[in-house]
């Protein structure tokens, strides 16, 4: 497999699906996260099944994305011991990939009369450095100071001049911010995925490089949790954006699991097996990759939600 090859057809697809209204059947239930207090609830669509591929290509692109960026990361971590990077070496990616949550928000608005758009790709999740920090084999690249805040910054290309891919960080005077939970649990998401897209939307606002008064369109890969939820509702408010969200609806326990979760998991096992492929000697393959391991994907969970709390993201 080739990335290039395999980014060509996923931007095709993403592209030709943006062109097109969304034929996936969809349900109405109502939103699961409760609404900020103060500011309408934003809709949310839970999909569990994507009869034109037309959503998996959404979530795909940044998907594929975030495993280019890996790979740039780990062929700089790998570069002096190639040969003896081995699946343990690379567990918490695997599993990162597994777990995480991946986005695409495409935001509209007229400037001049003229209709333009912006493309915000995220994940969730801590950077590559923390998932790698107890791989014997990988030597952890140099942090310059510049980067203290979006260490993997430098590992993501241009996607297009219309595309970036999110980071966390607001203006001083913003709201747009994860916010604690519950009473119980004072942390709040700052490694989720929606959060970093909308703040990256709020920056670009910011700098004049965008307009409010959009429309967005929101592809996740699982149902927002009530803190992004609020995020997502105050940013609709404040920029006056009209905001649709669509979600895979499904968990890997079994009677929850959907067939657009299943198919978006055999995606992650797809880059999954294309990272063991390039940086792992097939003598020192585990069986780490072989199926995908039941007991990390059982919960279907992202690795900073584990399954007993949900929302609680560990810094
Ligand atoms: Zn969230």
């Amino acid at each position: 497999m080739n990335m290039e090859k395999f980014l060509q057809s996923v931007m095709i697809a993403a592209c030709f699906s943006w062109a097109v209204t969304c034929g996936a059947s969809t349900t109405n239930d109502p939103p699961t996260s409760e609404p900020w207090p103060d500011d309408p609830p934003i809709m949310e669509d839970f999909v569990s099944e994507d009869h034109d591929d037309a959503i998996l290509a959404m979530l795909r692109t940044p998907l594929v994305e975030y495993g280019a960026a890996l790979e740039s990361y780990l062929g700089e971590a790998s570069a002096n011991n190639r040969a003896s990077i081995n699946d343990q070496d690379l567990v918490r990616i695997y599993q990162q990939i597994r777990r995480a949550t991946f986005a695409q928000l495409i935001y509209t608005f007229t400037r001049d009369n003229v209709q333009q758009t912006r493309v915000y790709l995220a994940v969730s999740g801590r950077p590559f450095r923390d998932l790698t920090q107890n791989s014997p084999h990988l030597h952890l690249p140099e942090l310059r100071p510049e980067l203290l805040d979006d260490p993997d910054g430098p590992y993501y290309r241009l996607v297009s001049p219309a595309a970036t891919f999110a980071s966390a960080g607001v203006p001083a005077n913003s709201d747009i911010t994860p916010s604690p939970v519950s009473p119980k649990d004072p942390t709040a998401n700052h490694n989720d995925a929606e959060i970093r897209a909308l703040q990256t939307l709020v920056r670009e606002i910011a700098s004049g490089e965008v307009v409010a008064n959009g429309h967005l369109e929101v592809y996740v890969s699982r149902g927002m949790c009530p803190s992004c939820a609020r995020a997502m509702a105050r940013f609709a408010a404040r920029y006056n954006v009209d905001t649709h969200v669509t979600s895979i609806r499904g968990t890997g326990e079994p009677r929850e699991q959907t067939p657009i979760w299943r198919d978006f998991r055999a995606m992650r096992e797809e880059m999954i097996a294309y990272l063991q492929h390039v940086f792992v000697p097939p003598a020192e393959r585990g069986t780490t990759t072989a199926g995908y391991d039941a007991a990390e994907v059982l919960s279907g969970e992202d690795e900073d939600h584990p399954p007993r709390n949900p929302c609680h993201d560990e810094m």
